[in-house]
């Protein structure tokens, strides 16, 4: 069996096992119980928000931050909780929403694992498999360059034929580095941790080698993706292949550390329970500390990924038994998850693939400040049957965001004014 510390700096596995906040422990489980029985009965207060951000501002890992997220999150109809979400959304961002005109590459869904929720995976030479060359990746950079994109966002499978001269890193960088000739000054959003760790894995050389291999062929951002839910118990069921939670903050604490800036995802609506989702939460507000603590770029946004089953591979989906999120409790969390990340994650976004235009639209009024992007193409979510489809005009970004009276901006990935972007001849 690999060592799970194997390519990882020292340093950051060690900080990972303190930033990562397990679901439940024995210490505090008789006292959540309580604490949860009580929240059952009762809507959550200003009181308790206070008294939240306070326990956070002391430490996310102690037990009055577990017990108070624990009651957030176990909250019942929390249809309650959308006015002081929107409230907190307005006094950390204010009313302005932003989205940013960019192009989703998903560059090969050949992958090695097989995760209990992706309809997006084939094995090479199977129908539907698919990996683009770099000429038609650099096509699709020019045009999304044309269209007025500051970012490319760059996620593939896990395939282990991703090489130049035997090197995995190699062809990522001769990527990165395609890409940005393709479409000169836009923005490099690119490689999930898994990826990252991935590369590391395959040429056998530290995860650091890696970033900083990368940083130097362009990249400039990362999605925080492969996070799914950072919750041990959830993911040996879930995407037991995949890197675990721990390593998953590990990647994050060098990346952040790197001087690189990272989304943050949670994906909900499966197995997952309210102690999962806080613990994925506090374990979020840790990291973005340790971030701020070293002055370095942390987390730029949070997205919320629904689970969709309609396409998923069968056990999962039967297991979850729906095909499309349930919007009303998505809803409810993303408020849950504005009133826990407070001023540690102020930027929030829904998933319009996943929840539709509408969808998205609502969630504004729930504590949500930003629409994503344009994406232009999407294969991942939707493979699995999403019906938000696959691309938004900056046009209907802008009415959706007019409709509910709010001001709304075209962003950078990194929440700055846009710059236009060279196109190659
Ligand atoms: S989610 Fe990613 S790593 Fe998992 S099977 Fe799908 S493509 Fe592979």
């Amino acid at each position: 069996m690999t060592d799970p510390a194997a390519w990882l700096a020292p340093w950051a596995w060690s900080q990972a096992q303190h930033c990562l906040i397990p679901p439940q422990s024995a210490r505090t489980a008789a006292r959540s119980t309580a604490v949860g029985a009580t929240a059952a009965a009762s809507p959550w207060t200003p009181e308790q928000q206070q008294r939240l951000e306070a326990a956070l501002e002391q430490a996310p890992s102690g037990s009055e931050a577990w017990d108070l997220a624990l009651a957030l999150l176990q909250q019942p109809g929390a249809a309650s909780l959308r006015p002081m979400a929107d409230q907190r959304r307005q006094a950390l961002v204010g009313d302005t929403v932003t989205y940013v005109v960019n192009r989703n590459l998903n560059f090969t869904n050949h992958c090695v694992q097989h995760c209990g929720f992706c309809a997006f995976r084939r094995d090479a030479g199977q129908a539907g498999a698919f990996w683009h060359s770099f000429d038609t990746l650099q096509a699709r950079a020019r045009e999304a360059a044309q269209a007025g994109a500051t970012e490319l966002c760059i996620q593939g499978g896990l395939n282990p034929e991703a090489r130049l001269n035997g090197s995995s890193l190699a062809y990522y960088q001769a990527l990165l580095r395609a890409l940005a000739e393709a479409a000169p000054g836009i923005h490099l959003h690119a490689f999930s941790p898994q990826e990252l760790l991935f590369i590391a894995e395959q040429d056998g050389r530290p995860l650091q080698a890696v970033i900083d291999g990368l940083l130097e062929a362009g990249l400039g951002s990362v999605p925080g993706t492969a996070a799914e839910v950072l919750s041990e118990p959830v993911r040996r069921q879930l995407c037991p292949e995949k890197l675990t939670a721990r390593q998953w903050c590990a990647v994050i604490l060098q990346v952040h550390r790197s001087g690189l800036a990272s989304t943050a995802t949670l994906m909900a609506g499966h197995l997952e329970a309210p102690a999962d989702r806080a613990a994925h939460l506090l374990t979020l507000v840790a990291l973005q500390r340790v971030a701020w603590q070293h002055q370095t770029s942390g987390f730029s946004e949070f997205v919320l990924l629904p689970f969709i089953g309609a396409q998923a591979p069968a056990a999962l989906r039967q297991r979850v038994g729906r095909d499309q999120p349930d919007r009303a409790a998505m809803l409810s969390l993303t408020a849950q998850a504005r009133l826990l990340l407070g001023r540690w994650l102020v930027n929030h976004q829904p998933s319009w693939v996943k929840l539709t235009l509408a969808g998205a639209t609502e969630a504004l009024r729930w504590g949500c400040n930003d629409l994503g992007g344009t994406l232009m193409e999407e294969s991942i979510t939707s493979m699995a049957g999403a019906q938000g489809g696959t691309r938004q005009s900056p046009a209907a970004l802008e009415a959706a965001a007019r409709s509910l009276g709010r001001p709304v901006r075209q962003r950078t990935t990194l929440y700055g004014a846009p710059v236009p972007v060279g196109v190659a001849p």
